[in-house]
């Protein structure tokens, strides 16, 4: 069991930036147990004021379209030609390995993961969706009060994580390969029409032109989605994790796109809307969670059950009796 520090322990490390302290924080909103439940929403509490104040960017995928590498060309430009503060955190429901897809791999933004002003941290292992979207929502709140100025969001694989990430950025980014036109299958219908920006991975080594072609095809696929509340059009690049090329232009993007939202009002009254999702959503969960925990209810579902499966009871019916107890 990880040695437990006092509220103020945590709270001051997270408010000065301590690394250590704010990954100690993480931990702590990950964790399930209570105790750790209470002192993490302590925390939290204590550091929301100094939050919000970030760029925070989802960015999505299909496995080998690049994506970190793409987030290692982009962060480090963030970090060393911007002066931007960068955490990364993923959101990977599916993973099972300890240490979770990001550090997991030391292949992946070693580069990256090694400079003073950037942050990265693992999707917590072994979680449900909901698990997972609740602590990566805290993770982020510390990583604001720790400073970070942009945080990434990354989503690892193709489903419905990206809605759950979507429901917590300010910007969406989709990455895609060229040269197939398949793929816009193969990216639900749904996710294309959440992104705010495309870009085409991996224009290099001739594959420039396929990549261009792959543009020119996504960019009228999106004109044919109407606009949406942000007013934004979304838009396709083309970029290079290799070479650099294009890199920082989807930088560039994000700030456009960021001057336009706080312009119109959008970017705070999304935000706000955010924030009401998560508070329902958190109510929700946590009433779901104590009418399974009640003995009673634990004790007489299993018989409920079947008898809702053999149909000798409405689930109506069943549904009622246990809310009662
Ligand atoms: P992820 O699974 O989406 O995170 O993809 P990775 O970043 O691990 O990249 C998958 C493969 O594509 C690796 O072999 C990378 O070396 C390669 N790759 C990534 N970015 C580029 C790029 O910009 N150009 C080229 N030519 N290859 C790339």
């Amino acid at each position: 069991m990880p040695k437990r520090f006092s509220p103020a322990e945590y709270i001051d490390g997270v408010l000065a930036g301590n690394r250590v302290m704010l990954s100690r924080a993480i931990t702590l909103v990950e964790s399930t147990l209570p105790t750790d439940q209470e002192l993490a929403r302590q925390v939290l509490d204590a550091v929301l004021p100094q939050a919000g104040r970030s760029v925070r960017v989802g960015i999505t995928g299909v496995p080998g379209v690049g994506k970190s590498t793409f987030i290692e060309a982009l962060g480090l430009h963030l970090v060393r030609e911007q002066g931007q503060r960068l955490a990364v955190l993923a959101v990977d429901p599916s993973s099972q390995r300890s240490g979770g897809s990001i550090l997991g791999d030391k292949t992946r933004m070693n580069e990256l993961a090694a400079h003073p002003q950037a942050f990265i941290r693992p999707s917590p292992a072994g979680r449900s969706l909901g698990g997972v979207t609740r602590s990566t929502r805290e993770a982020l709140v510390l990583c604001e009060a720790a400073g970070h100025t942009v945080i990434f969001v990354e989503t690892v694989g193709v489903g419905q994580s990206e809605t759950a990430v979507h429901g917590m950025v300010d910007f969406f980014l989709l990455l895609m390969l060229a040269g197939a036109g398949d793929e816009l299958q193969g990216i639900k219908k749904g996710i294309m029409e959440m992104a705010d920006a495309v870009t085409i991975t991996k224009a290099d080594a001739g594959n420039e032109q396929a990549a261009r072609r792959a543009r020119a095809e996504y960019q009228n696929a999106l004109h044919l989605f109407p606009l949406a509340a942000s007013q934004w059009s979304p838009v396709v690049t083309t970029s290079s994790a290799l070479t650099g090329a294009g890199v920082a232009e989807v930088w560039q993007l994000i700030e456009q796109y960021v001057q336009h939202t706080k312009a119109s009002g959008y970017f705070q009254r999304r935000r706000q809307e955010q924030h009401l999702h998560w508070l329902e959503e958190t109510i929700r969960e946590t009433l779901e969670a104590r009418f399974y925990a009640r003995p009673a209810v634990a004790n007489r579902l299993p018989e409920l059950r079947q008898q809702v499966m053999h149909g000798t009871k409405s689930a109506f019916g069943a549904a009622e009796e246990l809310l009662g107890l």
